[in-house]
């Protein structure tokens, strides 16, 4: 592609609306979690969804079609397999208008303390929280070039920042610190490519995954740490996921925002 056709390209998505572009958002099955507020909210403010999750999800997207008239399609697939990553996101372009947003919104816990940890347990923490950041992006990233525009946002956590200290442990720590160093490196790459690439570092949020759900004590305790007087929702994430997707956030990459009640500041 030359500097000309680059510079029209630009021109050409920068002026798409929304509608004409896809959001991938993966992790969106759980019912009360964070990627399922991220793909409502997306749809709401008129993004096409496509849905990745180890979980079926073709409920929420027929209910996103009817609720906000945008398209939405979903496939299944294990965020840590990349070959089935790779066959996903080629079903989801298929369907779908242009990939232009990507939300890396799937993963799991583990409360697991260091001495006791089994080589299993480790592996399959960095390979769902940080090797399938890895495998979707890759996927992702080839169609935003191809369109010379694109929008990142991985979820890492305040525990990259503050060495666990909630639920999860040391592999959970582990990979979404390396959440936060891939995003700072594919910023720097993809930037030319009119991409911009950016982590959200969650302090305590009340879905399931913390063992289910908070219950008024767990809320209570969580609740002690943090400057502002109450556990997160996911729309507080979602809501900055969609600042992160949309066009006015062009001038932010590379960065990494606490959305943590005031649990870490740096
Ligand atoms: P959640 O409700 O458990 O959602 C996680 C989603 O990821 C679920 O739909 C889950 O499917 C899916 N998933 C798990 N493993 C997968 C895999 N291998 N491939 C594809 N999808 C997979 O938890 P959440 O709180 O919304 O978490 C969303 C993200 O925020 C996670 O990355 C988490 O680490 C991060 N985070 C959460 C908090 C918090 O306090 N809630 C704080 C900091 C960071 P299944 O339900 O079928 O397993």
């Amino acid at each position: 592609m030359n500097a000309d056709t680059a510079a029209e390209n630009t021109a050409d998505h920068a002026a798409d609306a929304p509608g004409a572009r896809t959001a991938v958002v993966t992790g969106a099955a759980s019912p009360r979690g964070i990627g399922r507020a991220t793909a409502l909210l997306l749809a709401e403010q008129g993004w096409n969804i496509g849905l990745l999750d180890i979980a079926p999800c073709d409920t929420l997207a027929a209910e996103i079609v009817a609720a906000y008239n945008v398209k939405a399609f979903s496939v299944t697939a294990d965020v840590s397999d990349e070959p089935a990553v790779r066959t996903a996101i080629d079903h989801l372009e298929s369907a779908l208008p242009p990939l232009a947003a990507l939300a890396n919104i799937a993963g799991v816990s583990s409360p697991v303390p260091y001495l006791e940890l089994t080589s299993d347990e480790w592996h399959r923490v960095i390979n769902t929280n940080l090797n399938g950041v890895h495998y979707v992006t890759r996927r992702v990233a080839e169609s935003m070039v191809r369109h010379n525009y694109g929008r990142i946002v991985s979820i890492s956590s305040t525990s990259a920042q503050r060495g666990g200290g909630t639920y999860s442990k040391t592999p959970y720590s582990v990979a979404k610190a390396g959440v936060i160093g891939l995003t700072r490196a594919l910023a720097r790459e993809l930037g030319p490519h009119n991409i911009t690439v950016n982590a959200i570092a969650p302090g305590p949020i009340a879905t399931e995954i913390m063992g289910g759900p908070l219950t008024p004590e767990r809320r209570t305790a969580l609740t002690a740490d943090l400057v502002v007087n109450r556990i997160g929702e996911p729309h507080d994430v979602a809501s900055a996921i969609a600042f992160l997707l949309s066009d006015d956030s062009s001038y932010i990459t590379g960065h990494t925002l606490n959305i943590d009640g005031g649990l870490y500041m740096h």
